[in-house]
Parts: structure tokens; sequence; C-alpha cells
């Protein structure tokens, strides 16, 4: 097909100017009718692969799904663009799905989803070669394989499709990208000779950043009241603290609900539906949240405990800002979560897991200590060298932390350590071994007689918040560990670490009062305050018209979109047209009342 066609079909259904990278490329091929796999990172515009060849040619194409929840809500995209689109699965009654029968009969749908379960039904498989179907695409086609981390059982019978329809070719999608996956996929779905597209991993929009985590719950609560209006996720370890945090974030003001496997799964789905309605603010969650929703203006995300590994960490943090708007990822890090962590994986009996556990667990600890470029080192994870020296939107490329060799002051804490093990016989916690380091003469020091330690006053080198994290930092390496009532104790490294010449080099960490702060991105640079208030407003106006048809605001129009009109506040039609994110059926359906919109904010100003 003809670029300029493509390029007017992309700007008339959905009211884009230009493709995502690879995008162009993966469509041509499913018009050249190859099998194809397509790799791309969540938020890289996965969906549109397949649906702008639908609308590009004649016939049906099935959409295969496991996730039941979005399949109605991209229906309701499609349909809000005016494109004919139905579902198939278990949320259907029957005379819904007899209805459903009935059109895909008449060949009136352009695309059609299922869940794999119904893929799979006999019933669906006899009526499938009546429907003209031109292609077939596989979302999530990592849920074949084993070695993703969602395997569904059925999406490995899945290529009776193929037995059924053995001319129609196949379009496999997901994020997922490791080696193992890529050839499952392939085999499973026997894609025959596909065409291969993987895209970066890098998300340019999000900003990656660490905190070295203290009072972590006024620091959570900075963090959110900064951004009142901002959606975000809040990604916790265990049922308990979620349900905390919630409550505590909703005492604060911020309309907050907690999502976990220990509720019920009604009590899960509202919530859920809440969040995706933009009715609250944020939702925090075990990691049991997140497949399934795919919110585009999710702000933030952060992670208030540190995840088992960077798989996790990446799956997780990629829930922000699928609109391509810049987004945050916060992670709340100390050294004692990393030994609470390493305390987990040792319970774990079968000795292959634990290493594996370990093994993960590690270079987790060693991206949040990393004090390089935070997307270069996520980026060379998964196998992607970048060569920008500075990436600009990660903690340590914003603000170099500044290195300094503690050689000096990390064995004098150490010896400390040492030291009052040895006289008094028992081990003490991080805030009094500082106490002792800075030469504090608390009523505990004193009555423990530890101003008499040769140890005592030694360390005014540094703060008591420096020391802290100077011991964290410890902990993570290895050379300290914590014992009960987490009291510090050498390890056999530390030990040697005293007495060896190693040189021990500290990246001083930031303190989150600078960076609950809201940073200003190049975005909101030049956002002035009108816009913004006239964001807010288009924002309101979006909502009531969601609500009154029943679908999630961001199928009317994304927030990049709401973003674009109050920069651009156009006067006519044919101005509004021009903004990315309008096609032609949401120019003629909201195009007057939201134009009406901006020309009365305009005039009350
Ligand atoms: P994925 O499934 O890969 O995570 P989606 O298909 O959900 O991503 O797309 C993410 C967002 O990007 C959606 O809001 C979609 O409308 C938008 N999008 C897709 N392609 C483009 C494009 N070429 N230009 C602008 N926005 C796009
Ligand atoms: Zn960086």
């Amino acid at each position: 097909m003809q670029t300029a066609d493509l390029d007017e079909l992309l700007k008339h259904h959905f009211g884009y100017d230009t493709f995502r990278p690879l995008q162009r490329e993966i469509i041509d091929a499913v018009l050249a009718k190859r099998d194809t796999l397509a790799l791309l990172p969540t938020g890289g515009g996965k969906s549109l692969c397949y649906q702008l060849p639908a609308l590009a040619t004649p016939g049906l194409t099935l959409v295969v799904s496991p996730l039941i929840a979005l399949m109605k809500d991209q229906v309701d995209s499609l349909r809000a663009n005016g494109i004919d689109a139905a579902y198939l699965n278990s949320s259907l009654d029957a005379r819904d799905a007899a209805a459903c029968f009935e059109h895909l009969e008449r060949g009136t749908y352009r695309l059609l989803y299922v869940s794999p379960e119904r893929a799979l039904m006999p019933h669906f498989l006899a009526q499938l070669p009546r429907w003209n179907v031109t292609r077939i695409a596989v979302d999530e086609a990592h849920c074949v394989s084993e070695w993703g981390h969602d395997f569904r059982p059925e999406y490995r019978r899945l290529h009776v499709l193929r037995e059924r329809l053995p001319r129609t070719p196949i379009l496999a999608l997901t994020a997922t990208a490791t080696a193992r996956v890529r050839d499952d996929i392939e085999g499973f779905l026997q894609l025959d000779d596909p065409r291969r597209f993987v895209g970066s991993f890098n998300r340019p929009n999000l900003t990656y950043r660490v905190f070295e985590k203290r009072d972590a719950l006024k620091q959570l609560l900075a963090w959110s009241t900064a951004r009142p209006t901002e959606s975000g996720i809040v990604y916790a370890q265990s049922r308990t603290s979620v349900e905390e945090l919630a409550r505590k974030l909703a005492a604060a003001g911020i309309a907050a609900r907690p999502y976990h496997a220990g509720l019920t799964p009604r009590e899960r789905a509202r919530n859920q539906e809440l969040f995706i309605r933009d009715e609250l603010r944020v939702i925090c969650a075990t990691v049991a949240f997140g497949m399934g929703i795919n919110k585009p203006n999710v702000r933030y995300v952060v992670h208030y405990d540190v995840p088992k590994s960077i798989e996790g960490y990446y799956q997780e943090t990629g829930r922000a800002g699928r609109d391509g708007l810049p987004s945050e990822c916060v992670l709340f890090f100390n050294g004692g979560d990393a030994a609470k962590q390493r305390h987990f994986i040792r319970q774990i009996e079968d000795p292959s897991e634990r290493e594996q556990a370990d093994r993960l667990l590690r270079k987790m600890l060693d991206f949040a200590a990393e004090p390089h470029c935070r997307r270069a080192s996520l980026l060379r994870y998964f196998g992607e060298e970048t060569h920008a020296a500075n990436c600009g939107t990660c903690d340590n490329c914003l603000q170099p932390p500044d290195e300094i060799d503690a050689t000096v002051p990390a064995r004098k804490l150490l010896s400390c350590i040492y030291r009052i093990r040895a006289n008094a016989g028992f081990s003490c916690g991080a805030h009094h071994l500082v106490d002792v380091l800075l030469g504090n003469a608390t009523e505990k020091v004193q009555s423990w007689g530890h101003e008499r330690l040769s140890t005592f006053g030694i360390g005014t080198e540094f703060t008591k918040d420096e020391w802290l994290a100077l011991i964290s930092d410890l902990l993570r390496r290895g050379l300290v560990e914590e014992g009960e009532h987490r009291t510090l104790r050498l390890t056999r490294d530390g030990l040697e670490a005293i007495r060896d010449e190693r040189t021990i080099v500290f990246a001083r960490p930031r303190f989150l009062k600078k960076a609950a702060k809201r940073s200003r991105t190049s975005r909101e640079a030049v956002m002035t305050s009108y816009e913004e208030a006239l964001f807010e407003r288009l924002r309101l106006l979006r909502k009531r018209l969601a609500d009154d048809q029943g679908v999630p605001p961001y199928v009317i129009f994304s927030d990049a979109t709401l973003r674009a009109l109050s920069a651009r506040k156009p006067k006519t039609l044919q101005d509004f047209r021009a903004t990315s994110g309008v096609g032609d059926v949401k120019l003629e359906r909201y195009g007057q009342v939201f134009l009406a919109e901006i020309v009365t904010y305009d005039e009350a100003r």
C-alpha cells in the first residue's frame, strides 16, 4: 500500500500524524501477508499494528487476547473511532453471543476479539472458515511460554487456528523479549518463516529515580500530595502494607484504594474500575495488580519495597506513561530492605530455586545502587547497548551523585561495630552506632559506657544521614548484616574489609526532601498555569462524556490529546482536527462541544 494512503488512514481513523517506531514496518509485513512476530515495549503501540491493516483491507481480523477486561476496552475505543468491532468471551450472555455470531455471518465487523478458550471451542472453530478471516493477531503471545511470566496452557493449543485457516497469516505480539520466549512463540504458534521486529525497550518518557528509604510513609505522602491530580500506582510487598498505605493516603486526602489477592474478586474489580475511570487517584497494590489494565495516563509508579527482580521492576514501572507523556518511576530503597529480602530468600528450601531468586535479587540490588545512568543499566540488563552518555531523565544523569572514597569512614564504621561487640558482648542498632561515631553521649551511650570506646567521636566527617546511608550501602554489599531486632554485625567479608587494602567508593545519596518537589519536565516547562487550568476543564468535560457513555475517559480522548488541545487552543473544526488523536469520527462527535469549552474558557479569562 502507498505510504500516503496509510498515513491518511492513520489520521482518518485514529487521528495520529506519524507512526511510532516499527509500526510502519510491521504493518507493511502484515499487509504483505507474512507471518510476523512483533516485539514492542508496553506503550509501543502494538494494537495499531493489526488495527490499521484491518481497516486497509476487506475481511475480518481475529484477535486472540487473554485479558477479558481489556477486550471491552479495546472494542469501546475502536467504536469511539467509528470502527465496527466486537468481542466474544465468557462475560457475554447467550443472547449477546448469538447476536455477535449473527453479525459475523453478515460480515459487519472489521475486528473480532476472542479469548483463547473461546477460540478453541468446537462450535467457534466450525463457524470460523465462513467469516472471511484475512488475518489473525495473537496478543500477549508470550503466554504460550512457560519462560514468560504469564503462562496460559490454552495458548499452546492455538495452532488449531492455523490448521483451520492454513492460508491466513498470523501476527504475534508481545512485550516480553527473551530468546526462549521468542522461540516458543514461533514454535507453538507454528509461524511460517516469520518476519521479526524487535523494538527498543527504552521508554524515553519514563524518569527513573531511587530514593534512600527512610521514613517511607512520610516520603510517600509527600510524593503523592505533591501530585494531587495525577494517577499513580504504589507497589508494596505485603497485603497489610498495601492496606495501610491506601488508608493513610486516603486520610491525607488522596483518593486511594488497595488491590491484592486477599480481596474478593468483586472488590478487586471495583477498585480497578474506579482507577480506570479516574475516580481514584492512586491504587496501592501487590504485584497481583497490573496485567489487564491499559490505563494510559498512569503518571507515576512508586515501589515502596524493592522488587524481587529487574524483570518485575521493568514490567511494573512499564505501566506508567503508556500515552507517551512524561511519567515517573520511583523506588524507595535502603540496605535494611535488601537484608530483609536476602533473609526471605534464605528460607527457600529448593536449592536451585533459592539460587535463582538470589541471582535475580542481586541484579535488582545492583540496579538500586547504580551510581551511573539507570536507563543504560536497565537496557544493558535486557541486552541492549545505549550510546547516549547522559539520558537526562534518571536521577543519576539529572544530578550525578558525588562519589567519594569512603574507605576510611567505612573502616571506622566496621571497627566500631567490631569494638562494641568485643567490648559489650552484644550488637547494637544503626542509630546507636552513629551516636557513638559522632560522639553523642546519649543516655544509652553512657549507660553502656560506650563513650569510653576508642571509636567514640571518631566520625565527625559525616552527618548522621550520611552515616546511615553508608550503613545501608554496606548492608547491600554484604559487609554488614542485620541480626535480631535489626542489630548490626559484621559478616566475614566485613571483618576482612577492616584489614585488607580494598577501596570502598560510596555514592553520597540524595535525600527525599528535595525529591518530593515536582521536578518540572520539558512538557511542564512550556505549560503555563493558564493551559494547566484549561487542561483540567477539558478533563472534566471528558469525564462527563465518558460517564454518560459508560466508558473510561481515555476512550474519548487521551491525556496527550487534551494536553495538545490546551496548548494549541483550536478555534475552528479544521484546527481541531489537526490535533494528534482527533480522527474524523471523534471530530464529528466531540469537535463542537470541546471547541465550545475552549472558547468559553478563553472569553472568561
Ligand atoms: P501496547 O499494547 O504496545 O502497550 P497500545 O497499543 O495500547 O500499546 O498503545 C499505547 C497508546 O499509544 C495508546 O493510547 C495508543 O492509542 C497510542 N498510540 C499508538 N500508536 C500511536 C501513534 N502512531 N501515534 C500516537 N499515539 C499512538
Ligand atoms: Zn540516565
